[in-house]
């Protein structure tokens, strides 16, 4: 009997993206594992976590590291290979490229003429998003927050100024300082943290940021995480109301605290409402 695979099962040559499970095995498509037992072998980010879930489907196959920053000559050596081979490539979890690699080597394949197909699956920021019940006609995916705080708070005013929810991708230690940071750029704004997506303790919270950030300063988190933070409110006031509301609260209360009560109320940046609250007192 023959070693090799009878030809009517073996693929195509090309490049097959296929995206695995988020945490729940199940959430593996049919497509997914009949493209995984037919190709000729898997590109992946870590053989370790690839090798578990192909033992997990019963497939062995050749495994190749690659992820984007791999030199550029393997790069090209494992395209030309897709001239008359079926490469899979997937990543750690989810969808090959959403945060993860991959872009490289489909732009290669492209520029060179190879086939590129790819198996739709599991992906956390729309998993997160569905999960959320944030506004969903319009998302803005965003990847990971910057690690630096300054960095951090100037993408959260670029996109803060964006009318969509905003998708991003968090760790556990950083979450409390992401959510710090979303407090004093967007205070008003809903935001919900998506935790372990598809697993046991899968977990959505909801609040403004201040309230979450108090919560998780608690509660530190644990696990894989979206954050996710709802578009700006409707302006329910003009420049006109809040300038009358503004005047009103600052019969009783500091600039401050005015500025905060208004915001709550119509929507309005509470900066913006702080600092005409501050010239409304000087006239
Ligand atoms: N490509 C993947 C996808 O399609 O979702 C994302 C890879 S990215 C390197 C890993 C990040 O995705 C994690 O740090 C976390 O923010 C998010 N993530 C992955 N799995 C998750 C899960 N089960 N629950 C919540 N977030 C998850």
């Amino acid at each position: 009997m023959s070693e090799t695979t009878p030809p009517e099962d073996c693929l195509t040559p090309g490049l097959y993206i296929v995206a695995t499970p988020i945490g729940n095995l199940g959430d593996i498509t049919v497509r997914a594992i009949d493209t995984l037992r037919r190709c000729d072998g898997v590109a992946c980010e870590d053989t370790r976590v690839t090798g578990k879930l192909l033992k997990h489907l019963g497939i062995s196959k050749p495994l190749w590291r690659y992820d984007d920053h791999s030199e550029s000559r393997d790069r090209t050596r494992l395209v030309e290979s897709m001239r008359d081979k079926a490469v899979a490539l997937v990543s750690d979890a989810g969808t090959p490229m959403v945060s993860d690699p991959g872009y490289r080597l489909v732009n290669d394949c492209r520029a060179e003429g190879i086939a590129v197909t790819a198996l739709p699956g599991a992906c956390a920021a729309v998993t997160g998003l569905a999960l959320s019940g944030l506004p969903n006609d319009r998302f803005l995916f965003a990847g990971f927050l910057p690690a630096k705080d300054k960095a951090r708070r100037e993408v959260l005013e670029e996109l803060g100024a964006v009318d969509s929810t905003l998708v991003f991708y968090e760790t556990a230690p950083r979450l409390v300082k992401s959510l710090g940071a979303i407090e004093e750029v967007l205070p008003n704004r809903e935001v919900a943290v998506a935790r372990e997506l598809t697993k046991l303790h899968e977990d959505v919270k909801r609040g403004l940021p201040s309230g979450l950030k108090a919560f998780y300063d608690a509660n530190p988190a644990k696990g894989e995480i979206v954050l996710l933070v709802g578009p700006p409110p409707e302006q329910i006031a003009s420049a006109e109301d809040a300038d009358a509301m503004l005047q009103d609260a600052l019969r009783t209360m500091k600039a401050s605290q005015a500025a905060a009560q208004v915001a709550k109320a119509t929507g309005l940046d509470r900066k913006t409402l702080y600092a005409r609250a501050m010239e409304l007192r000087g006239q």
